[in-house]
């Protein structure tokens, strides 16, 4: 097998700069062609585009990195995640269909109210390492799955790592805490007593569906509860269930995070994430209510409409005949990531929706809503 360090041999004598480049350009074309990727999913190879102690390659970004918690004290995040909750602030959070989350918010912590739903995440994240920690009831109440169940999900409401007070209470392996539910039981059982504060560190590769909706890659973990390791990088089958091995079924790569309301009052503190691979646009996923108040026709021109639909949690458009998903990048401000069409609604004085001010690669053109 060829590896880089084979073909690094090759480039290894005294070359000029330009010599030294058409090598580069070789290396990074091999590589190409045996298959090797520089994306984000998996990297299985250094970065062919640089060299071995390449001085051009620049420098990992400085950042301060997190503090850690003392069962008092949250900890501080790194200074380049987004923080999730920090105790005092719930906006973060809302309900699945993007109205306000009815958990409470009281002494540093949020709780899940039974009945009140999951909360999820405004913005929705792809890649990402997560930080959480939780607690589950003191005294304990209940059995087995009814003791202390919550959940950390993924892809909205998809992948579950799950939290359960699994401290002197048993249940099928594959439901414990940081279980891949229903999937990967943890490698060991590193649980707290009840009451006490437990640390989740997680690092998440979503899913990659293509175009047609087949899949490419499908979902990692790893997981790291209370400082040690006890999911090792494990591929999921599918979404988490019950009962059931579900098959994946295609989603956007960058979806909401959430916590599971299992009707039991678990507490969760210093919450923060790392966005990982591609930089890229910061993605919402909004109030239905609002993309309903966006949804209907527009006119473009004579007999010629652009219509816009909500399907689940998405606005959708039909644009010169062609159909395609949309994402938020704020509010009132929509992109497609297949090609370069952007849209902004705006309202009247009296704050009703009346046109969207649309275009594709270039200009901008405003159709009035019917
Ligand atoms: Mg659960």
């Amino acid at each position: 097998m060829i590896t880089e360090r084979t073909l690094g041999s090759l480039v290894s004598e005294p070359v000029s700069a330009a010599n030294r480049r058409l090598c580069r350009i070789a290396v990074v074309w091999v590589l190409g062609a045996l298959g090797f990727s520089g994306g984000s999913i998996c990297r299985a190879a250094p970065d062919p585009h640089w060299l071995e102690h390449d001085r051009n390659r620049p420098q990992p970004e400085v950042i301060t990195p997190a503090t850690p918690s003392t069962p008092e004290q949250p900890g501080r995040a790194p200074s380049d995640a987004t923080v999730l909750f920090d105790g005092k602030d719930i906006s973060q959070w809302a309900s699945m269909d993007g109205s306000p989350t009815r958990w409470i918010m009281k002494d540093g912590y949020m709780e899940c109210v039974r009945g009140s739903g999951y909360a999820r995440t405004v913005q929705d994240f792809g890649d990402c390492q997560l930080h959480v920690e939780w607690a589950t009831p003191i005294p304990p109440h209940g059995e087995g799955q009814g003791r202390g169940n919550s959940g950390v999900f993924f892809g909205m409401d998809r992948y579950e790592v799950q939290v359960l007070d699994s401290y002197d209470n048993k249940t099928y392996a594959d439901g414990g805490a940081a279980a891949a539910y229903g999937q990967y039981p943890p490698l060991v059982n590193a649980c707290l007593p009840p009451g006490q504060w437990q640390t989740y560190d997680i690092i998440w590769t979503a899913p990659r569906f293509d175009s047609s909706g087949k899949l490419l890659s499908p979902a990692r973990l790893t997981v790291f509860q209370n400082g040690v390791l006890v999911q090792n990088n494990v591929e999921l089958t599918g979404p988490t269930s019950w009962l059931e091995r579900a098959p994946y079924q295609p989603h956007a790569e960058k979806l909401p995070i959430s916590l599971q309301d299992h009707g039991n009052p678990v507490r969760f503190r210093n919450i923060w994430v790392r966005e990982l691979g591609r930089p890229g646009k910061k993605e919402f996923t909004l109030a239905d209510s609002l993309l309903d108040s966006y949804t209907g026709n527009y006119e473009r021109g004579p007999n010629d409409l652009i219509e816009f639909r909500r399907d689940d949690h998405q606005l959708v458009t039909r644009f010169s005949g062609i159909t395609f998903p949309l994402f938020a990048e704020s509010p009132t401000h929509f992109f497609a990531k297949t090609l370069d069409v952007q849209f902004e609604f705006q309202s009247d004085a009296s704050g009703k929706v009346d046109r969207v001010i649309w275009s594709v690669g270039e200009g901008a053109n405003e159709a009035k809503r019917k």
